[in-house]
């Protein structure tokens, strides 16, 4: 890749893959693991998970995959214009929430809830999980077989250095500047998108939003340029000037940072003290005040905390009705378990070569709770406790 700033990642210094292979005639080892991500299942099943609102609430609000797709787009634009390596700032972001469960955070909690003696949930770590051994794609190996780079943005994003998936990522110093940036787009783009949603659902008002410092500034540019906008008009074009004057801001003061510090290698972004990459002073105190906004209005919201509560209840349920009745699982996943002999018998097809065996049987169970979609685990909830005629 030509054009590379100094402190970029470039490709040739790759740390490479788990299961090595021979390298690709034309496309680089980035570009490869985003196409492998955008081919995996957990990438497509992101489409029927929470953001904050319920899969299956409406068709305009976001899902995961909708807003992965808006991180991916914002980082592109902001590694592009830093000069870092585009290929693998949109492996990375295209990743970054592959591994969230059904109902949002929420489902999260639950299931950290549910595994707490067992070293409770993280999305991240059950990313690396998928990533790394879950999927099942390619007869060669277990997993994606992703670069070492875009693995270790899943540990890195959830800060779990400390965790026994953590270990290959210590002694590295910083993050590479690629897994920063999609760290801070994810959060500007979800605390924009996450107002733009409530407003569009009626769970807050314009009115209410004017004192928000943050959308004041921005509605203040757009009534400059368009005085006479209808509220639809108007909400669209202040969410698009408030993302806008974020990522330049996002742009501005990571470079201003760069040059501060003088970081010209991979050696002395790994070897920086502070974080290389984020907003500018006004920049987080304007943030900070549309977080607050969100927590107080839109998160706790009564019909976003129904949502969240039945979530809850609907993973609850199923992890102990699988704990209490492992047969009921899909022998695909029951097999995972060594203790699966006693259910299925020794003939049962064996796990794919690679397929690490697990001797807990409520980790399986998590797996396989975080891997559905809000509309399936809905789906087997009703199957397993309503009278019903699905099977
Ligand atoms: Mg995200």
């Amino acid at each position: 890749m030509t054009g590379l700033a100094p402190y970029a990642f470039p490709d040739e210094a790759s740390r490479g893959r788990r299961h090595p292979g021979p390298a690709h005639s034309f496309r680089t080892p980035f570009q490869r693991d985003r196409e492998r991500i955008v081919h995996s299942s957990a990438f497509r099943r992101m489409t029927g998970k929470t953001q904050v609102l319920v899969a299956t609430v409406n068709d305009h609000h976001r899902t995961r995959l909708t807003h992965t797709l808006e991180v991916t787009q914002v980082a592109r634009t902001v590694a592009r214009r830093l000069r870092l390596n585009e290929d693998l700032t949109e492996a990375i972001a295209l990743a970054h929430d592959i591994g969230h469960p059904p109902f949002g955070h929420a489902g999260e909690k639950t299931l950290h809830t549910c595994l707490l003696d067992f070293g409770g949930f993280n999305h991240n770590l059950y990313g690396l999980r998928r990533v790394d051994d879950l999927e099942e794609r390619y007869p060669e190996f277990p997993g994606l077989n992703l670069t070492f780079e875009v693995r270790e943005s899943f540990v890195r994003h959830a800060n779990r250095l400390d965790a026994a998936e953590g270990v290959e990522f210590r002694n590295l110093g910083a993050p590479l500047l690629e897994a920063l940036v999609v760290d801070v787009v994810d959060s500007i783009a979800y605390d924009t998108h996450d107002v733009d949603d409530a407003l569009g659902l009626g769970f807050v008002t314009l009115a209410e939003l004017e004192g928000v410092e943050c959308w004041q500034r921005s509605a203040t540019v757009v009534r400059g340029q368009y005085p006479q906008l209808p509220p639809h008009a108007f909400r669209t074009a202040v969410v698009r000037e408030m993302l806008a004057w974020q990522v330049t801001d996002l742009i501005e003061e990571t470079a201003r940072r760069i040059a501060e510090g003088r970081i010209d290698s991979i050696d002395a972004v790994r070897s920086a003290a502070d974080d290389l990459v984020g907003p500018s002073e006004t920049g987080l105190r304007l943030k900070a005040g549309l977080e607050r906004f969100l927590q107080e209005r839109v998160y706790r919201h009564h019909q976003v905390l129904r949502m969240t509560a039945s979530g809850d209840r609907v993973l609850k349920s199923l992890f102990e009705e699988y704990k209490n009745r492992p047969e009921l699982l899909p022998e695909r996943h029951l097999r995972r378990w060594t203790g699966s002999v006693a259910y299925l018998g020794a003939s049962s097809d064996p796990p794919l070569p690679g397929r690490k065996l697990v001797s807990e049987l409520p980790l399986v169970i998590g797996d396989y709770l975080a891997g559905m979609t809000d509309r399936y685990a809905l789906r087997e909830y009703r199957r397993l406790f309503q009278p019903s005629p699905d099977l």
